[in-house]
This record gives structure tokens, sequence and C-alpha cells, in this order.
């Protein structure tokens, strides 16, 4: 390759990334599909990731890495709901950026393939008498032809490096609103599901403690049923900005469903999660709501929570249960409490 392509393809990181992902697909015969591309960008992004830790284990098995496989992989680890559309939309998008980028590389390739042959002639002819003339012309021809290839070749790829930005920029945006509870703002069912499979992957791997804590606003059917769903929906915001608060620099919370709530403590133990998670229970408790719309005093909700450590080789469903039932230890034990999940029994810590 002549130094001017070399310079002409010198991009920014972001391309180098796409083009390895491509040159990975190629090398391990994987189809480049819009799918694929995605799922190997991962690969090589994140190395520690769960899509690497799946596609090296499709490796290793010497297996075909089939359509079939890519989707089961992006199904596993890659956010779906509405994502599909816009995947696919993106995917489209990336796949005519692409065939444009190597339609480009191909002229360039080409415009410099004639080059390097018209230089080779041109110091032949240089060597006979009296051509010199011919030869110098034919290589200022040539010389401007590569010239003006390449120079188109740099702003396709600047052109294609802009809608990658945005492409990745906009789908970055459909995965974190995928992943958000719009009501709250904080991470959704299935980002929980997630991030609590990766805590405990790395609790195992780690050794690392891990603690869960799982929160159920009081009696609210009946503040729903007496104040009406919009101001339910308001209590679910408050507590959901307190839980936010004390999750922040130390953990992930989530809205687990209606009005129940989790927050994943990595690293942490139940005895040094608990003043925070009391706190919280305190403040909200604390709390004088208004009705927004009439200011009457709605006075204030209370929550109850069950926390609890994760067990040596536990299930990720045993470990929820657990959490669950110290919930329901609280909310047995008279509601606005804090029960720890034990082997056994559940020990409260009541308002
Ligand atoms: P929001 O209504 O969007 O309010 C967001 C934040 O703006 C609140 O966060 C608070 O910091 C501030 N803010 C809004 N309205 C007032 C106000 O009248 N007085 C004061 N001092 N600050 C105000 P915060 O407190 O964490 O609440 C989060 C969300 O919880 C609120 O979102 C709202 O949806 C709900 N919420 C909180 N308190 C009440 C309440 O007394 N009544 C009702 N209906 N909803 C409330």
């Amino acid at each position: 390759m002549s130094a001017d392509v070399a310079s002409t393809l010198r991009t920014p990181k972001s391309y180098a990334l796409a083009r390895r992902a491509l040159d990975a697909m190629e090398t391990n015969k994987v189809w480049p599909t819009p799918l694929n591309f995605e799922l190997w960008v991962h690969y090589l992004a994140e190395s520690d990731g769960p899509v690497a830790a799946e596609i090296d284990s499709v490796l290793a098995s010497g297996a075909p890495f089939t359509d079939q496989v890519g989707e089961r992989i992006a199904a596993l680890h890659l956010p779906a709901m509405k994502l599909n559309g816009e995947l696919l939309e993106a995917g489209k998008s990336l796949t005519d950026e692409l065939s444009n980028v190597s339609r480009a590389i191909e002229s360039a390739r080409e415009t410099n393939e004639a080059y390097d042959q018209q230089l080779a002639s041109a110091s032949q002819d240089l060597e006979k008498d009296g051509s010199a003339r011919d030869a110098v012309e034919a290589l200022s021809h040539a010389t401007r032809k590569a010239r003006e290839d390449n120079k188109a070749l740099e702003s396709k790829l600047a052109e294609t490096n802009n809608e990658l930005t945005r492409l990745r920029e906009h789908l970055d945006q459909v995965r974190r609103e995928a992943m958000t509870d719009a009501l709250t703002g904080l991470a959704n069912r299935k980002a929980f599901d997630e991030a609590l499979e990766r805590a405990c992957a790395h609790a195992e791997k780690t050794k690392e403690p891990l603690a869960l804590a799982m929160v159920d606003i009081d009696h609210f059917k009946t503040f729903n049923d007496t104040w009406g769903h919009q101001t339910g929906d308001q209590v679910i915001r408050y507590v959901a900005s307190v839980l936010l608060r004390t999750a922040e620099g130390r953990g992930v919370a989530a809205r687990y469903g209606g009005e129940e709530f989790a927050i994943i403590f990595p690293e942490s133990r139940t005895a040094n999660v608990m003043d925070a998670i009391e706190k919280a229970r305190e403040e909200i408790g604390s709390r004088v709501l208004k009705r927004r719309s009439t200011n009457e005093n709605l006075g204030a909700v209370t929550i109850s929570t069950g926390i609890a450590d994760l067990q040596p080789g536990e299930s990720l469903a045993g470990f929820v249960e657990r959490a669950d039932g110290a919930l329901y230890a609280s909310k047995r034990g008279g509601r606005n409490r804090t029960s720890i999940a034990g082997a056994k029994r559940n020990e409260s810590r009541a308002a």
C-alpha cells in the first residue's frame, strides 16, 4: 500500500474498532450481518464482558458461528424490547455505510495498483534514452488521479465516521431507554435482572460479598384507591428518588415492579448496608406529602424492606426469594421496618 493511502486510512478510534470487528469476523468465518457486527464490536470493546465470554466459548468449541448462535447471544446479552426495530434500522444504515466505504476503498486500491504499474513502467522508460518526457507526463497524470481518488476516499471515510458516531449515539440512547423505568428513571426489571446476574457472577468469581435489598411501599393499594393513580404515581416517584440517592456510588436501584423496588449492593454485606437502608426508610416515613392538585395533606408513606447476603453457590432466584422473604417478614412484623434474611429465620429492626 502506498504512503498516501496509508495516511488516508488514519481514522479515529471508533472507526478502527469497527474495522477490527470486521477483520475478526472474517478470520472466524462469521457473516458480517448487522447483528453479528454489533456482537463483535461488543466482543472487542469489552473483552471481559458477557458477550465476549459467550463468543469465546463458541469459538473454543469449534462450532460454527451461525445466525442462530448470534441471535441467542444477542437475546441473552443485548437489550431487546424496542431495541429490535431500532437495531434493524440502524443495521441497515450501517450496512449501507460499510458498502459505501468498501466501494471507496476498492476504487482507491485499484487506482493505487494502476499507479504502481505506471511507476514501474515509467522507471523502465526513464532508463531508456529519449522517453523521459513521456514518462514524466504519464507519471504526473497518474499522480493526479491517485490524489483525487485518495481525497474522495478521505471524505467518504469522514462522512461514514460521522454517520457511525450518530448511529452509535442513537443506539446508546435507545439502549438506555430500554433499560430505564419511564415513571421513576430507575433501572427497570430487565436491567435489574441483568445487573443482578452480572453482580452474582462477579461475586462468585471474586468471592466478594453481595447484598440485595427488596423494598415495598406499605399499604400502597389503599393509598392509590384513596387518592387516585396520579398521586400514587407521585408517591412511587418520591420513594424512587430516595432509593436512587441511597444507591448512589454503592449499587444499582431498580423498580422491580408496581410499588416494589430493589437495590443491588456489590461488594457489600447486609451489615454494611443496613444503616443506609434504615436512613432511607426513616427519611421516607418522616416526610409529609402533599397532593399537588389540591395541596391536601396526604400524610406519610412508609416502606418495608428485606435484605440478604448472597450465599455461596446460591441461585439468582434463591437469592431474590430470600430477600423477598425478609421483606415479607417485615410486613408480617408490622411494616415500616427492615429485616435481614438469615439461613433459617429473619431478624427484624422495627421503626
Ligand atoms: P417532581 O415533582 O418532578 O420534583 C422533583 C424535585 O423537585 C423534588 O425531588 C424536589 O427536590 C423538587 N420539588 C418539586 N416540587 C417541590 C416543592 O413543592 N417543594 C420543594 N421543597 N421541592 C420541590 P423529590 O423531593 O426527591 O421528589 C421526587 C418526586 O417525588 C417528585 O418529582 C414528585 O413526583 C414526588 N413527590 C415528592 N414529594 C411530593 C409531594 O409532597 N407530593 C406529591 N404529589 N409528589 C411528591
